[in-house]
């Protein structure tokens, strides 16, 4: 593959590059990672910067709905628009549920926008590392807002949270009780919550349970990162295509913010760091899993079994062996 050619068209906007693109980085082969590294490395330092959105929601609450809603009002202001998704379920299924191309109909013919299902991996720091990469790609190639949306289960959540500018939660309208459900960390990571649904019968709970949120959202503490006001909750009716324009308002405004805060890169530096120290860690379990180590291990681990070594000495026998020496505890 010429990876020069496949930069220069990135660049140039090409959706037909920009997805052979990600396929080479969602590729598990060493040739391919090769490659992909290249046009990463390359592409990195164009000084185009997307706004990248984070939204979670569990199943059946309206995130495809109010993604494809909000995407279309977005590339009718002439922005263009693409959209990612992490789903670990994909990992258990072999196939991705927010693959369904039934989904977003209308936004996937939308020219304005780029919809890419998640990609099918054993474990989530696989998919984490490839939607990264996906989104320096979307980035490179020009696009102005990239959703990157997950079902909120397990710790996806943390890992998109880990890869975006503002992180958006959607919620159905509920009772009293159900409010407790929302997990307190999750509150914390979340800049606007979204209470959808906020159409019919519904309307009235929405502005309830939205008002609960609100009340919730005031008892945290108070970040850093957020002018007044924020994190914030609001109603949405992704079906009738109400409060988007609010969202949006909302989302600019508190992304204008940070940039002139200086939060936003801030917040990116962050993640940087944090990518790497993961990658760091997920590369030396890999090691680990990997000859001359695997073999090591099961030769110690053997010693330790029959009692001739113990357990701690063994350990710090390999990996004095293969890290140099360790740092006294
Ligand atoms: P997802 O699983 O989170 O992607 O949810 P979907 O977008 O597939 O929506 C799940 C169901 O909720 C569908 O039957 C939608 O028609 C419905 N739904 C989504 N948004 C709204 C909304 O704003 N109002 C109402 N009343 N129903 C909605």
């Amino acid at each position: 593959m010429d990876i020069a050619d496949l930069s220069e068209r990135i660049l140039k906007g090409e959706r037909r590059a920009l997805a052979r693109a990600i396929t080479l980085v969602e590729s598990g082969r060493a040739d391919h990672r090769a490659q992909a590294r290249e046009l990463i490395e390359g592409l990195r330092g164009q000084g185009r910067e997307a706004l990248r959105v984070g939204l979670s929601g569990t199943p059946g609450v309206g995130k495809s709905t109010f993604i494809e809603a909000f995407g279309m009002m977005l590339t009718a202001q002439g922005l263009k628009v693409a959209v990612l998704a992490v789903d670990p379920s994909s990992a258990r299924s072999g196939g991705s549920i927010l693959g369904d191309k039934t989904r977003m109909e209308r936004l996937s013919r939308d020219p304005g926008a780029f919809i890419r299902p998640s990609p099918s991996q054993s474990h989530l720091g696989g998919v984490a590392r490839r939607t990264r990469e996906a989104i320096d790609l979307c980035e490179a190639a020009g696009f102005d807002v990239i959703l990157i949306e997950t079902v909120g289960v397990g710790q996806s959540e943390t890992v998109v949270a880990e890869m975006s500018d503002l992180f958006l939660l959607l919620l159905a309208p509920a009772g009293g009780d159900e409010l407790q459900g929302v997990k307190r960390g999750i509150m914390e990571t979340a800049d606007i919550i979204l209470v959808n649904k906020a159409d019919g019968e519904l309307k009235s709970t929405a502005t309830r349970t939205c008002a609960d949120y609100a009340g919730a959202l005031r008892l945290l503490r108070k970040r850093p990162q957020d002018p007044e006001g924020y994190p914030k909750a609001l109603t949405v009716s992704a079906v009738e295509e109400h409060g988007l324009d609010r969202a949006w308002d909302e989302m600019t405004a508190l992304a204008e913010w940070r940039r002139e805060t200086g939060h936003f890169a801030g917040r990116r530096a962050e993640q940087a760091r944090f990518w790497f120290e993961a990658e760091v860690r997920e590369g030396l379990l890999a090691r680990l899993r990997r000859e001359p180590v695997k073999g090591a291990m099961a030769a110690l681990a053997q010693q330790v079994e029959a009692g001739e070594i113990s357990a701690a000495v063994a350990a710090e026998d390999l990996l004095e062996t293969y890290l140099g020496e360790s740092a006294p505890a």
